[in-house]
């Protein structure tokens, strides 16, 4: 409750160890999702602002002064962190709530205490990261060295900043990179607090650096960067697009995107308990009001189940809490900006209009105390070229396409730019792995839909990126191959 309605101060950068202004003292308002009120503001950074820290970032790696820190040192320094994050959990949790406006219940769990939790996976293998021998003639002895790619710009999203935001971090920091990390607008308090708590650990000044602001300023200044050797980037293709070209203007900088999905979530007729099974499904892609990634948006049913399977989905629909993200039991919080819940709405128009049928939902929720919610909405009868069955919402909309057999549902599925996510519901065994290799995504969930923990790699495949995050695969983004070929 106190934490709920503190007061928020004013937020600044965290530049080369330092808290700071815009260069030219502007800021943005950080408007609430929860009641449309003014929390506070953030800095909106310059170009100057992000050259900055980009500059201490290169002197910081340069200089030796976190990647010749041995390995033992840098892990203490990363596990500490991950305990102030965790001592920190509560304040965390409210704090990217009232910014953001996920449903608590989710953002404890997905936010500081996951981030926790990766930050202390890294930090682990820090110490366990060996070199190579390589299989030579005899004379010759080749050596595979692993070394941080440099410095380091991550650009992440609103929907679960301290989550993505240490999906990057963890791995950037344990490989020995430094880091430019540049918040969205609309969640950047928390990633501010999780830097800060780095420093207290004792992660050297200019190893992390945070710069708010507006994308096309910030973002790009680091896309456009020659100091800047990598971005990994979570968001929109639309920005993953113009991080490609702005590297390809620069400095030929790796880049790393995890972008859109529009993941089918496919249930058939001998899914082993369809109850289970829509109760699953509804959670996969209407908790945190669909601002998922790998929202499981798109329903392909088989046709003999079809109608009693869009009843339960329905009622389940009908039964999630949707509303102030702080009351622990809600389940659906507030849709993270006006702009969005427009967009949302716009898609579910275009359905109606075209004479398709909204099952549940399709409409802003009034609260008396303001904010932005939306009803979960289940949409039927569309057709496969339905703008809104081909991009990607982003909010409580899915969509429902029937089939009747396992060829039909794999061209349903694939038919599609993305390949992020998929579910499968079957009890089939054969048909489950069937279907594992044949739907183009970058994971599958079998009878479940989401969840899956730091042990596995998360990455798209075809338009929704390359490279991954989480698990020790990780790691290939931000180590370097380096041969010593050596004559004996
Ligand atoms: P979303 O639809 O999830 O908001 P965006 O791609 O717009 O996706 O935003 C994700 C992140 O990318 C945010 O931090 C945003 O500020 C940043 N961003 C947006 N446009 C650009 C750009 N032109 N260059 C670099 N970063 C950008």
């Amino acid at each position: 409750e106190e934490l709920r309605s503190r007061a928020v101060p004013p937020a600044r950068h965290l530049i080369d160890g330092t808290s700071r202004d815009a260069s030219d003292g502007a800021t943005l308002d950080v408007i609430s999702p929860i009641d449309g009120s003014t929390l506070t503001t953030i800095p909106k950074g310059t170009r100057e602002d992000a050259q900055l820290a980009i500059r201490s970032a290169r002197r910081a790696f340069d200089d030796g002064r976190w990647s010749d820190v041995a390995p033992a040192a840098r892990k203490k320094i990363m596990l500490k962190w991950a305990d102030l994050v965790e001592a920190e959990a509560d304040e965390l949790a409210v704090l990217g709530v009232r910014d953001n406006g996920t449903e608590i219940g989710m953002a404890y769990k997905a936010e500081p205490l996951s981030a926790a939790g990766t930050i202390r996976y890294f930090a682990e293998a820090i110490d366990k990261i060996y070199g190579e021998i390589a299989p030579t003639a005899p004379g010759a002895l080749g050596l595979i060295h692993k070394q941080p790619v440099g410095v380091v710009g991550a650009i992440v999203p609103w929907n679960f900043p301290l989550m993505i935001g240490s999906w990057k971090l963890g791995p950037a920091l344990a490989a020995g990179c430094t880091v430019v990390l540049k918040p969205a607008e609309t969640a950047s308090l928390t990633l501010i607090r999780l830097a800060e708590l780095a420093l207290e650990a004792g992660l050297p000044p200019g190893v992390l650096s945070v710069v708010t602001g507006e994308g096309i300023v910030v973002g790009a200044e680091i896309a456009e960067s020659q100091d800047v050797d990598a971005l990994v980037f979570t968001g929109s293709g639309a920005t993953g697009r113009r991080l490609l070209e702005a590297s390809a203007r620069s400095n030929l900088k790796r880049v790393y995107l995890e972008l859109g999905g529009k993941s089918p979530n496919i249930v058939f007729a001998d899914a082993p308990d369809l109850a289970e099974a829509a109760k699953v499904s509804a959670a996969g892609i209407f908790r945190n009001s669909g601002q998922v990634c790998v929202a499981g948006s798109r329903l392909l049913v088989q046709r003999e189940i079809h109608d009693k399977f869009v009843d339960l989905l329905v009622a389940n629909a009908e039964a999630m809490q949707v509303g102030d993200p702080l009351d622990p039991r809600t389940q659906a919080g507030a849709v993270n900006s006006e702009n969005q819940l427009a967009q949302n709405l716009q898609f579910v128009e275009e359905a109606r209009t075209a004479g398709r049928t909204i099952n549940t939902g399709g409409t802003r929720i009034l609260h008396d105390t303001g904010g932005t919610y939306m009803a979960p909405t289940v949409i039927t009868g569309v057709n496969p070229d339905d703008r809104v069955v081909c991009q990607e919402v982003f909010g409580p909309v899915l969509t429902v396409q029937v089939f009747d057999t396992e060829e039909e549902a794999v061209a349903l599925a694939n038919a599609t730019e993305f390949g992020l996510a998929a579910g499968v519901w079957t009890s089939n065994l054969s048909r489950a792995h069937r279907m594992i290799s044949k739907i183009k995504a970058g994971v599958v969930h079998v009878n479940t839909y989401g969840g899956a923990d730091i042990t596995v790699p998360l990455g798209g495949v075809k338009q929704s990126g390359n490279g991954h995050d989480k698990s020790l695969h990780a790691f290939d983004k931000y180590l370097d191959l380096k041969t010593a070929w050596i004559k004996l």
